[in-house]
């Protein structure tokens, strides 16, 4: 399948009183039309900035994209001017927030919103316009949509106004939504129900997600692949399954153990990951997990290991997975002169 989006060795810096903060530091990834994909990782690690970034939501300055691009449909959107980047956000890139009022203008009503939007990309009569606006009311499961679109979001309940933020997003028919934390507001069944209707809405009409996400359930849930970013970079990707089942790397691993499963054995305690993130005014030059990392070994403070080919399509950036460590069975700072040795 083709790729629908392709980012390359993307470098976001913000510049800040302190100093130069490198909250995106060469990720690369691509997402095919049709998947659901998801950006799992701690706070700060860049997935937020990563999403608005494809988006061109980010103020420049404070913040500055040092280096890579960002191909959506064949378009390189990073050198794009603002006027045609409008032609392409909520049309064919649509993005849906955690809080649904960030979006909602809340002096216009509900059904006014999603026509603007609508006739802001189509050409399309105002009639035509408004029974689009109560179709998607009724397509994300609002009773009385008519009615519902003459109501101002304060009418809304919580679950209602992220429903029609659901609607906005898809009235222009986008082939990728962005979509960040869209359920972590709402209560256990609202999310479920929002959930399920992304993945309902996704089938129908093979628009493509990013999840953005640090809820590894709602991963599990709906997505068919994973990228976990830590420290501004990916560290491991994979399809859903290889992810759950045979995490790749020592920061996976610590996320799984840290989140309750259902087969996990009764009665014993959930494993946090111990420690915080690296600052990003100043990032290690090795690996950036090393110091809260289990497995680290020396060369892991010295080096910083590369995204390589783990198995299948999973690939992890570790020196655990190195080739002399594959092929011996040992660490490769045990078994390389020059590496060092193991911490
Ligand atoms: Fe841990 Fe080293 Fe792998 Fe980093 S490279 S995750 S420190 S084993």
């Amino acid at each position: 399948m083709a790729s629908l989006l392709k980012v390359k060795d993307l470098n976001i810096s913000f510049h800040t009183y302190a100093g130069e903060v490198q909250a995106v530091r060469g990720v690369n990834f691509e997402v095919e039309q049709g998947e659901a994909v998801a950006i799992v990782g701690e706070s700060g690690c860049g997935k937020s900035v990563t999403a608005k970034a494809i988006m061109k939501l980010l103020s420049t300055p404070p913040a500055s994209y040092k280096k890579g691009s960002i191909i959506f449909n064949g378009k390189e959107l990073i050198k794009m001017k603002e006027k045609e980047m409008q032609k392409i956000r909520g049309n064919e890139i649509s993005m849906i927030f955690q809080d649904p009022m960030t979006s909602l203008n809340p002096t216009s009503k509900i059904g006014y919103q999603i026509v603007e939007a609508v006739m802001k990309h189509n050409r399309i009569s105002k009639k035509e316009a408004n029974k689009r606006a109560v179709e998607m009311l009724e397509l994300v499961g609002i009773p009385q949509p008519s009615k519902r679109a003459n109501q101002y979001p304060h009418e809304f309940s919580g679950g209602m106004r992220q429903r029609a933020m659901i609607a906005m997003a898809l009235a222009c028919q986008p082939r990728l939504l962005i979509a960040d934390e869209p359920t972590t507001a709402l209560d256990v069944t609202i999310q479920a129900q929002i959930l399920e209707l992304m993945k309902e809405l996704q089938q129908k009409t093979e628009t493509s997600i990013i999840l953005i996400t640090h809820d590894l359930g709602v991963v599990a849930e709906m997505c068919d692949r994973v990228i976990v970013m830590y420290a501004g970079k990916v560290v491991e990707t994979g399809t859903t399954r290889e992810i759950f089942e045979k995490p790749q790397h020592p920061y996976t691993r610590g996320l799984l153990k840290s989140v309750p499963r259902l087969d996990m054995e009764k009665n014993k305690p959930l494993s946090p990951i111990i420690g915080t993130p690296p600052d990003l005014l100043d990032p290690p030059i090795g690996c950036s997990f090393f110091p809260r990392c289990e497995d680290a070994m020396r060369i892991c403070r010295e080096h910083s290991p590369e995204l390589e080919k783990v198995e299948d399509g999973q690939i992890a950036a570790c020196w655990l997975h190195h080739p002399m460590a594959k092929t011996n069975n040992q660490k490769p700072a045990v078994i390389s002169q020059g590496m060092g040795e193991s911490k």
